[in-house]
């Protein structure tokens, strides 16, 4: 039976800056492999709202949509086939995938075959306002929603995990945020203590790509922002050198090069910001590893001086950075 809730949604496309309204709708019951779940937390992040930014139809995008992709609830009730967790567990939520292609059973769930249709689209299997159907399952959670159907591939049972509610609550980005940012340097980076990492952008994303760089021991960590308590909070959690970019006369590259004469050997981009993209590629070290996490306006090309990034790695997720990280 449906039940009534509240939901964060979003009625049409809206830029630069997100048109949200707190709703009351109506969710389902949980069908085969989904789980009914209430949100205690959920984290907010650039890539709702991006994708509440593009035109109804693009990226299997369509509205009235509900987002938010980094949950953290209880479970209330479980449809049939579900085995991860039983009401009243704690869970963690992050992306959704079929977990039958082969990048799926072969441990690289985070570039399924379906991953946009599941992710960026959603269904409108679950959830109504005012009788009409909304689109939701955004990312297989839809945690703007506080009691939402979820796909048991997005759960993460944290029962053996967490201590208290608050501690619930306090990891619910690790859905996308922290992940991202922590996955990057250990699983594409794989940066040690010979790297020189410089992360533009200082947002969960960056910061955990700090913290992640500071554990794996990596020599040089130069963090980048426009703001200064974000600079100093990037001090204290690893960074060995920060810059200001909003600092007249700023020029990324020859920075690089004052600290790290070889310039850096990964290149961790969180901020989709084109002249910090194109700065940094040229300040990439040979050898050196650009990794784009960050999403770019639409119309964005890459200008890059094709002489200067011979021997500069640039990975899939370059070109497939919606898919590779979110
Ligand atoms: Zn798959
Ligand atoms: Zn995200």
């Amino acid at each position: 039976m449906a039940q009534k809730t509240q939901a964060i949604v979003a009625r049409e496309p809206s830029a630069p800056g997100p048109n949200w309204t707190l709703e009351d709708v109506e969710v389902g019951p949980p069908a085969r492999g989904q789980i009914l779940v209430r949100m205690v937390a959920s984290g907010i992040c650039h890539t709702d709202i991006v994708l509440t930014s593009v035109p109804e139809g693009v990226l299997d995008i369509h509205y009235p949509k509900i987002v938010g992709h980094e949950g953290s609830g209880i479970v209330e009730a479980v449809g049939d086939g579900v085995t991860s967790v039983q009401p009243g567990d704690p869970v963690l939520l992050s992306f959704d995938s079929c977990r039958a292609c082969a990048e799926c059973t072969t441990a690289h769930s985070a570039y399924c075959d379906e991953f946009p249709v599941r992710n960026y689209g959603g269904s409108q299997q679950s959830w109504t306002i005012d009788k009409e159907k909304a689109w939701g399952s955004f990312f297989g959670q839809s945690s703007f929603s506080r009691l939402s159907v979820v796909s048991e591939a997005s759960v993460v049972n944290a029962k053996d995990l967490i201590k208290s509610d608050d501690e619930l609550k306090l990891f619910a980005p690790l859905g996308c945020g922290l992940q991202t940012g922590a996955g990057a340097i250990t699983n594409i980076a794989d940066a040690g203590a010979n790297d020189v990492v410089l992360v533009l952008g200082l947002g969960a994303v960056g910061l955990a790509a700090i913290m992640t760089s500071k554990i794996r021991k990596c020599k040089t960590i130069i963090a980048v922002d426009r703001t200064d308590s974000r600079l100093q909070l990037a001090k204290t959690v690893g960074a060995t050198a920060t810059l200001n970019t909003t600092q007249e006369g700023f020029d990324l590259n020859q920075v690089i090069r004052k600290i790290a004469p070889a310039g850096a050997s990964v290149v961790i981009e969180t901020t989709g910001v084109p002249f910090l993209i194109e700065a940094a590629l040229t300040g990439t070290a040979r050898r050196g590893k650009f990794i784009m996490i960050g999403v770019t306006p639409l119309d964005f090309d890459v200008k890059m001086n094709g002489i200067a990034m011979i021997n500069v790695r640039l990975p899939a997720i370059f070109s497939r950075s919606l898919q590779a990280v979110h």
